[in-house]
C-alpha cells in the first residue's frame, strides 16, 4: 500500500526544486536580477550557447507538468498505477521517479 502523504510531500518538494530551476533559467535568459548560480552558469557556459538554457527550460517545464499531474493522481486515488498495464508501480521506482506513469516493465518497452 502506498503512503500517499509521503509521496505527496516528495512531489511537492520536487515541484519546488523544479520551479526554482525554472526561475534561475529565466534570470539567465533575461539577464536580469540576481546572478545565476555557479553550477548553472557552468552548465550553460560549458556547452557554449543559450540554446542549452532553452532546452533546460523546456525539460524543466515538462517535468513540472508531470509532477503536477502526479499530485492530481494522488488526489484522485489513481497514483502509483501503471497507465499502460494497470498494475501497481514498484515502490522503489516511485521513490526514484515519483512522477512516473508506468511500471518498470512498461517503461523498458
Ligand atoms: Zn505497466
Amino acid at each position: 500500500m502506498i503512503n500517499k502523504n509521503e509521496f505527496n510531500d516528495l512531489l511537492l518538494n520536487l515541484k519546488k526544486q523544479v520551479e526554482e530551476r525554472i526561475d534561475k533559467t529565466h534570470e539567465h535568459i533575461h539577464h536580469s536580477g540576481e546572478p545565476v548560480s555557479k553550477s548553472f552558469d557552468e552548465q550553460a557556459a560549458g556547452r557554449g550557447n543559450d540554446e542549452v538554457v532553452y532546452t533546460l527550460d523546456s525539460l524543466a517545464r515538462t517535468e513540472l507538468a508531470d509532477i503536477e499531474d502526479a499530485i492530481k493522481r494522488i488526489e484522485n486515488n489513481e497514483y502509483g498505477i501503471c497507465n499502460k498495464c494497470g498494475v501497481e508501480i514498484e515502490m522503489e521506482r516511485l521513490k526514484t521517479i515519483p512522477y512516473t506513469r508506468t511500471c518498470k516493465s512498461c517503461a523498458s518497452d
